[in-house]
């Protein structure tokens, strides 16, 4: 007998084999046979019938796979006449690994492969997959999931496609990530939840199938277009007029200014840094037209900082009055996005 170095007090190790990337320990359980046949619930009237080596995996040790071939006992009841294996503490029978070794695993998995946790142990990549989806069904079924009053459904590329993201904006949190984002696949979604009709806002981007699926299913929820979307295009406006003046500049002012074209994307009120205040100036001064985007660019921000939707609605009023001729083509796709949406 091997001293217990598992760390598995229900068993005995009975002996150790070591090679390049695994421990082999064999094992028994000292635990007494179970009180009655599970067969046919008899009193203790069962005798020992031959033993069944399993093997089991566990924590990798030193960095190699650990794996425990447990002999089994088995028992034929007198009364019934049926065998059957004792119980075995500590060890998922059904998965061949040891109870610690699913919490490591289901833990592992969020971070690694299931190919990478599977090499690490010794099992294979399905079992890994299936401990982590009873993992995951376990903890839905203890996470109470509730319908937002405030809806997102914005997107993220992840492995080459686009994912649907649907969110608790109020309590900013991630609900869902969707396999697609098109418009069956958001109605499918909106149709399982639960008191849909709790939902008041939903805020999303420019995405038309995320709006018709919002007015099939929730037609009483009204639709918030993000403000990041949005003003992010009055930035973009002001990147293609830099681009566009590029012609009028040399080499090196190119360079210069394609360097320094965050002072022209940040709002004024947080250029903090007195240089970058100078180099603000010196640009806009330089040219002129890049100066006017620049001030449209912030004029567009501050309508946000509407009090009202009617002050919002004339300050953007006053916005599109105030965009020269020059560049109209520039704001285009913003002030097409504002006519739209
Ligand atoms: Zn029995």
């Amino acid at each position: 007998m091997l001293p217990n170095i598992l760390n598995l007090p229900n068993f005995e190790i009975l002996d150790m084999k070591e090679s390049e990337n695994d421990y082999r320990f064999l094992a028994e359980s000292i635990n007494s046979p179970s009180s009655h046949c599970p067969k046919c619930g008899s009193v203790p009237n069962y005798y020992k019938h031959g033993k069944k080596e399993q093997l089991f995996f566990d924590l990798p040790m030193h960095a190699k796979r650990v794996g425990l071939i447990v002999k089994r006992q088995r028992y034929r009841c007198l009364d019934c006449k049926e065998t059957f294996f004792e119980d075995l503490p500590d060890m998922d029978v059904n998965r061949s690994v040891t109870n610690r070794l699913i919490d490591w695993m289901q833990k592992a998995s969020l971070e690694k492969t299931f190919t990478s946790v599977a090499d690490d142990i010794g099992v294979d990549e399905k079992t890994v997959r299936n401990i982590f989806n009873d993992f995951v069904t376990e903890l839905e079924a203890h996470t109470d999931f509730r319908t937002p009053k405030w809806l997102g459904i914005d997107e993220v590329h992840l492995l080459k496609n686009y994912r649907c993201v649907i969110t608790d904006v109020e309590n900013k949190s991630v609900i869902d990530i969707l396999r697609k984002r098109n418009k069956d696949i958001v109605i499918s979604y909106l149709s399982k939840l639960q008191d849909i009709d709790k939902i008041e806002l939903v805020a999303m981007d420019m995405w038309n199938p995320y709006k018709s699926a919002v007015n099939t299913m929730i037609p009483h929820a009204k639709i918030v277009i993000d403000k990041f979307h949005v003003v992010k295009l009055a930035n973009e406006a002001l990147e293609k007029i830099r681009k566009a003046n590029r012609k009028n500049m040399s080499a090196k002012e190119r360079r210069q200014l394609m360097r320094d074209r965050y002072v022209l994307l940040k709002r004024r009120k947080d250029l903090n840094d007195f240089d970058d205040q100078i180099k603000l100036q010196v640009w806009t001064n330089k040219f002129p037209l890049l100066g006017q985007a620049y001030e449209l660019k912030e004029h567009f921000f501050d309508i946000y900082e509407a009090e009202s939707i009617d002050e919002a609605y004339k300050l953007y009023q006053n916005w599109l009055s105030n965009v020269p001729k020059e560049l109209m083509t520039y704001f285009e796709d913003l002030i097409k996005s504002m006519n739209n949406w």
